[in-house]
């Protein structure tokens, strides 16, 4: 039977926004050791700025329309990145949806065809799948900077270089959750190991991995599960995330932390516990909830 007070705990939580499907969720968070954490909307905003746009040599496409051939391809996507661009080429005036055909590679981009032409927006993963060589383009300015590749019909056309930003509650969401007893914090992402590394340091995190594609990210986190088990096998590890390709790792995971708002439908239903606002602040407040319920119990 479930001791009275859980009940308490999970009335507590919810009152904050944070959804605890079962009271054994609430009891294996204060086992948690380990908090691995995916990166673009979860501890980032997943808002992104178009900061600058690079043609290829060879395009004939003016900056404007790169923008609403690339807006085209992603409207049919829920990514963070596809809303972001869409969104700029919107005040840049062109918008399109009508697109015919539409294949989402997780990890990867986009490839779709409007107006007969094939397009393909990602990142150089995309570009190497889809056999586009992509030509010499100036160096890439700040180190959290996200690149996206777009190629018409097989043919390089330019470099679309987006900047997202750290959530403001995100250091002191982590500063917290060690104050209540977790060692190590990680972050898996797909994006670069420069754009990963340089939010990884900016956080304070202890460890990353970059460039993990949607099953790279399960096989990731069931190598820390297994180090944080080695060290004692009560202790449990959370994972952390929003997005529609977090779903698996989420199901992995001992505790499987949804965060809503922005996060995706399959994400939240994947989820233990779902975070309402996005704000990282209630990952913190569902470890205290956690624990406090724990100490009402024995
Ligand atoms: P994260 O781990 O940061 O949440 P994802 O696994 O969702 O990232 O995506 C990894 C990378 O794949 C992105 O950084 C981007 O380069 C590329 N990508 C994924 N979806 C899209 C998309 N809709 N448009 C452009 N690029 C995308
Ligand atoms: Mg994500």
């Amino acid at each position: 039977s479930v001791p009275l007070s859980y009940f308490g705990g999970i009335g507590a939580a919810s009152k904050k926004g944070i959804l605890v499907k079962g009271s054994n969720y609430l009891e294996g968070l204060t086992q948690v050791k380990t908090v691995v954490f995916d990166k673009t909307g979860t501890l980032s905003e997943g808002v992104f700025d178009v900061v600058r746009i690079d043609r290829s040599t060879g395009s004939t496409l003016s900056d404007d329309e790169l923008m609403t051939l690339s807006a085209a391809a992603e409207s049919y996507s829920n990514h963070p990145i596809a809303h972001s661009i869409v969104k700029a080429a919107e005040k840049s005036g062109g918008v399109v949806s009508n697109v015919s055909e539409h294949t989402e590679y997780p990890g990867l981009g986009i490839k779709a065809v409007f107006e007969g032409k094939t397009i393909a927006i990602g990142n150089l993963k995309l570009m190497a799948q889809e056999n586009v060589s992509v030509s010499d383009l100036p160096e890439a300015g700040s180190d959290v900077e996200t690149h996206i590749y777009v190629a018409v019909d097989g043919i390089f056309e330019g470099r679309i270089s987006i900047s997202d930003k750290i959530k403001p509650d995100s250091k002191d969401a982590l500063a917290r959750l060690k104050k209540s007893g977790v060692e190590k914090t990680v972050m898996v992402t797909g994006d670069t190991d420069k754009v990963g590394r340089a939010f990884a340091a900016d956080l304070g995190l202890d460890d990353v991995y970059t460039e993990q594609l949607p099953h790279q990210k399960v096989e990731a986190l069931e190598k820390i599960e297994a180090e944080t088990k080695s060290v004692n096998p009560k202790s449990k590890v959370a994972f952390v995330g929003d997005g529609i390709n977090d779903a698996p790792v989420l199901t992995r995971a001992d505790i499987g932390i949804a965060v809503g708002g922005v996060g995706s439908d399959a994400a939240v239903e994947a989820a233990d516990v779902v975070l309402m606002t996005g704000d990282p602040i209630q990952l913190a407040d569902a470890f205290d909830i956690a624990k406090k319920t724990k100490s009402i119990v024995y």
